[in-house]
């Protein structure tokens, strides 16, 4: 697994509203997302962290081979990086970002598994 996906410390833990994957604030705000960096643009703006990111997430998943993983494939993860993810995540993206992936051709669906959408 690739050291700088995995969570530095269990405090401060944030999941990714788009892609769940589970990493700091400080990760975030450092690195990005490892996915959706082209998206959501979190790198150096901890605003952006705030409103694509979510600290109210359940159970994590570690991925480590997504190609031939079930897990991935029954969470949609099988295309993304490896690292921790969570199985749900609590929270929405902000309707004007929702938006901006339509038009590039993304469909967002929240991974708030308690939500009946
Ligand atoms: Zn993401």
């Amino acid at each position: 697994m690739s050291v700088e996906t995995v969570p530095k410390d269990l405090r401060n833990l944030r999941a990714c509203l788009l892609c769940s994957l589970v990493k700091t604030f400080e990760q975030f705000e450092m690195d990005g997302c490892d996915n959706c960096e082209e998206y959501l643009h979190m790198k150096n703006n901890s605003d952006a962290v705030y409103d694509t990111t979510s600290n109210n997430f359940d159970g994590l998943v570690a991925l480590m081979g997504p190609e031939d993983s079930w897990v991935a494939k029954w969470q949609r993860i099988g295309t993304f990086t490896k690292g921790c993810y969570a199985l749900s995540v609590t929270g929405r993206l902000p309707p004007g970002l929702v938006r901006s992936l339509k038009n590039k051709g993304i469909s967002y669906r929240p991974r708030d598994v308690a939500l009946k959408s």
